[in-house]
């Protein structure tokens, strides 16, 4: 897992990668299998669905393409911040994982009841290693702190394995972006962080749907 995301450089992201999707199952618009059909036509090399706090999609789907990698977005809370932690690789069927999804039977859930649930950062990378993944950072740029190394170091002590480098922050730019993408190359760089990428996207693969939350 590790070392095929680092075979990828910047400018693979977007265009061949996409490792940061959502699906009807969290507040994306596309169902899952569209969007594996859609990903498949595309030619992705790698791409993943990382619907918020659940893995449901995941479930009655035999046909898993070898370009799609398993994966989670989970809303957590830490210092007075919302950090989300993706987990890329994860066994769906984990116990442990499980044990954090969320127990909301519909995935469309109101920013307010994902921010009332957020978990803690440890349990949760915890839960991804135990289910066999690697847990990054998501959208690092967009979280409101003084000091994003401090933050981002403080995940690392507890077991982050990456960090989203990649994301489109200009879009991102009407919403929240604190801090710059050279910075996090940077802290990538010297805390030993994989780097991955991926457009959060929330309608078609192909297109530029932002829904203006954090998401
Ligand atoms: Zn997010
Ligand atoms: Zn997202």
């Amino acid at each position: 897992m590790t070392v095929r995301f680092k075979n990828f450089s910047k400018k693979d992201f977007f265009k061949k990668v996409n490792l940061h999707i959502h699906s009807s199952f969290s507040d994306g618009k596309m169902n899952f299998e569209e969007l594996i059909n859609e990903a498949k036509a595309l030619n992705l090399e790698c791409f993943s669905i990382t619907d918020h706090n659940t893995v449901e999609g995941y479930k009655n789907i035999s046909d898993i393409p070898n370009s799609m990698v398993k994966g989670v977005e989970f809303d957590c809370y830490m210092d007075f911040n919302f950090p989300h932690i993706l987990g890329y690789g994860i066994d769906v069927e984990s116990e442990d994982l499980l044990k954090i999804t969320t127990k909301f039977k519909k995935g469309k859930l109101q920013l307010i009841k994902r921010i009332l649930s957020s978990r803690n950062p440890k349990k949760v990378i915890d839960a991804i290693h135990k289910a066999g993944g690697i847990a990054v950072l998501a959208h690092p740029c967009c979280y409101w702190c003084l000091n994003l190394e401090k933050f981002v170091s403080k995940l690392k002590k507890i077991g982050l394995d990456g960090i989203e480098a990649y994301y489109p922050y200009d879009r991102a730019t009407r919403v929240f972006t604190f801090h710059r993408e050279e910075k996090v190359l940077e802290i990538a760089e010297k805390y030993n962080l994989i780097k991955t990428g991926g457009k959060d996207t929330h309608g078609i693969l192909t297109g530029e749907d932002y829904n203006g939350n954090l998401q």
